[in-house]
C-alpha cells in the first residue's frame, strides 16, 4: 500500500473517530498520532509521549484496531511507537491553549502556554451561559451540593477547600462549576477563573513537560483565583500528572485561593489516587449529587419545556418523568426530541407522537413488568393504599383500580387468570375476566379513564 492510500484510509478513520468519540476528545488524544508503516496485518503509530501511547492503549486501541479492519481487511492489529516531535507548529499551539476567563473584561481570553500569554484575542467563552444557578432546578437529591457551590460562589472568603463535588454522568455538575464561575464574575470581574477539564489538564501537563515549559505551566495554573477542574477521576494512575496536580493544588490552597473539582465518585472512592491526595481532597467539603427522583424529574421537565417554548400536555410531561430516569442529560435530550418533531411537523405534542419519536430510547429501556409493580404504580396512581390491591372492600373508589390493575397485569405479563386472581388477594379466575372485561368496555365510552390507562401502561413498559 502506498503512502497516499494509507493517508486517504486514515483520514476517513480519523473522521469516524471524531464523530464517535467528540471533536475535543479526538484533537486531544488522537490527532497527534500520525501512520507510520503496514507491515503484514499491522499497522505502526507513532505517538510523541509514553504518556500519550499509555492513554491511547487503554482507551481507543480498541476502536483504533476495528476502524483499521473495517477500512482495510488485511490489518489486525495496531501498535504504538512513541517518537517525540521536537518541533510544534502553529496550529499546535493554537490546540494546546485553555481558557482563562478574564473578568475584568467580562469576556475569556486564550492564552498559549508557552509564554505567549494573551496574544490571541478573544475567543468563545467556554463557560456555557445555559449553565447558572437560576437555571438549575433544586430538589432533595442535588440540594446540599447545590448549597454548597451557591456558599463558595458567594463567600467573600474561601469558606471550603477544595469543594469537591461529585455524582454520576448527567447529574448537573459541570452546570453547577459553571455556575459557580458566573456568579462569582458576577459579583467580582476582576477574579480570574480557570475552568478545564482533568483530561486537559493532564494533555496540557504532558505538552508542557515535552515542551520543558512546565514553568509557564506552573506559572499559568497557579496564578489564577479560583481553579476549577471537572471530571478528576481521569487524573488517577498517571504518577507525574498527579505529583503536579497535587502540588498545583497545595500551592493554590496555600494561597487561600479556591479551588472546586468535580468527579464521578468520591475522593476516598477514587480509583488510582495517592492516599495524600485522597486526603487533601477530603479536607474540604466533599458534596454529592445524588440520582434523580420523580418529582426533581418533573420540575426539570416543566422548566426546559417552558424554556423551549413548547405546549406539552401534563401526561407529556409526566410520561417522560416516569420513563427517562438515567440521568438529566438523557431527560433533556428526550424532551428536545419531542420538541423538535413536533415543530417540525407542527403536529400537536400527544402521548402518541412522543411515544413514537422516542420509541429507540424507550425500547431501550424496555423490561419485563411484575404485577407488584403493576399494583404499586396503579395504587399510586389512584391514591389508593397497596393493601387494597389485595383486600375485601368493594367500593368503587379501590374496586376500579383493582379491576385497572388486573387488566394491565393480564396485557403486560403472561401470567395466567387464576395466577392474577391469586396474586389479588386470592381472587377467583372469574374475578379477574370481569375485571378485564370491565375496563375494556370502559375505555370504550370513557376517554379520560382510556387515557388514564395508556398513561399506566406505557409507564409500565418502561
Ligand atoms: P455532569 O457534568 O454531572 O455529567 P451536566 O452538568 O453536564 O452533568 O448536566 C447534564 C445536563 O443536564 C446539562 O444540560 C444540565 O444543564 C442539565 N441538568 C443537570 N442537572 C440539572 C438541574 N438540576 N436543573 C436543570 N438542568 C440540569
Ligand atoms: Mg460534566
Amino acid at each position: 500500500m502506498d503512502s497516499r492510500q494509507l493517508k486517504t484510509h486514515w483520514s476517513k478513520i480519523c473522521d469516524q473517530l471524531k464523530a464517535d468519540i467528540g471533536e475535543s476528545a479526538f484533537e486531544n488524544w488522537l490527532k497527534p498520532m500520525a501512520i507510520i508503516e503496514v507491515k503484514g496485518s499491522e499497522v505502526s503509530c507513532s505517538v510523541p509521549s509514553r504518556f500519550m501511547r499509555d492513554w491511547i492503549q487503554a482507551n481507543y486501541i480498541e476502536r483504533l484496531k476495528v476502524l483499521w479492519n473495517d477500512e482495510v481487511a488485511s490489518i489486525q492489529s495496531v501498535s504504538l511507537v512513541i517518537q517525540t516531535k521536537p518541533n510544534l507548529t502553529p496550529q499546535d499551539r493554537e490546540n494546546e491553549s485553555s481558557f482563562i476567563v478574564d473578568g475584568a473584561k467580562g469576556k475569556v481570553k486564550q492564552s498559549g502556554i508557552s509564554g505567549d500569554k494573551e496574544s490571541k484575542g478573544e475567543i468563545a467563552a467556554p463557560l456555557d451561559p445555559k449553565f447558572t444557578f437560576d437555571q438549575f432546578v433544586v430538589g432533595k437529591p442535588n440540594e446540599f451540593a447545590y448549597a454548597a457551590a451557591r456558599r463558595v460562589a458567594e463567600a467573600a472568603t474561601v469558606p471550603f477547600n477544595p469543594l469537591f463535588l461529585y455524582g454520576g454522568v448527567g447529574l448537573g455538575k459541570t452546570h453547577l462549576m459553571n455556575a459557580i464561575a458566573w456568579e462569582i464574575l458576577e459579583r467580582d470581574p476582576s477574579r480570574t477563573i480557570m475552568y478545564l477539564s482533568a483530561e486537559k489538564f493532564m494533555y496540557r501537563f504532558v505538552r508542557a513537560l515535552r515542551e520543558q515549559n512546565t514553568v509557564d505551566f506552573k506559572e499559568q495554573f497557579r496564578s489564577v483565583d479560583v481553579l476549577m477542574i471537572d471530571d478528576v477521576q481521569f487524573i488517577g494512575g498517571r504518577d507525574a500528572t498527579q505529583e503536579e496536580f497535587f502540588h498545583t493544588f497545595n500551592a493554590l490552597v496555600d494561597q487561600g485561593r479556591q479551588i472546586i473539582l468535580s468527579a464521578d465518585q468520591s475522593p476516598s472512592e477514587l480509583e488510582g489516587l495517592e492516599d495524600r491526595l485522597k486526603s487533601r481532597l477530603n479536607c474540604g467539603l466533599v458534596a454529592d449529587i445524588h440520582t434523580t427522583t420523580y418529582e426533581l424529574r418533573l420540575a426539570i421537565l416543566e422548566m426546559k419545556a417552558e424554556k423551549l417554548n413548547i405546549d406539552a400536555p401534563r401526561k407529556v410531561i409526566e410520561f417522560l418523568a416516569h420513563k427517562i430516569t438515567a440521568n438529566v442529560r438523557e431527560l433533556e435530550g428526550a424532551l428536545n426530541r419531542v420538541a423538535a418533531h413536533t415543530q417540525l411537523v407542527g403536529r400537536e405534542l400527544t402521548l402518541e407522537t412522543c411515544q413514537e419519536v422516542l420509541h429507540d430510547l424507550l425500547r431501550a429501556n424496555d423490561r419485563r413488568v411484575t404485577i407488584e409493580e403493576i399494583q404499586k404504580r396503579v395504587a399510586e396512581h389512584f391514591n389508593i393504599r397497596l393493601a387494597d390491591m389485595h383486600s375485601a372492600r368493594r367500593s368503587r373508589s379501590v374496586a376500579r383500580p383493582r379491576q385497572v390493575a388486573m387488566y394491565l397485569a393480564k396485557q403486560l405479563t403472561s401470567r395466567s387468570l387464576p395466577e392474577i386472581g391469586r396474586k389479588f388477594g386470592g381472587r377467583d379466575h372469574t374475578t379477574v375476566m370481569h375485571a378485564v372485561k370491565k375496563v375494556d368496555e370502559l375505555r370504550d365510552i370513557d376517554s379520560s379513564f382510556a387515557e388514564d390507562v395508556e398513561l399506566l401502561k406505557r409507564m409500565l413498559e418502561a
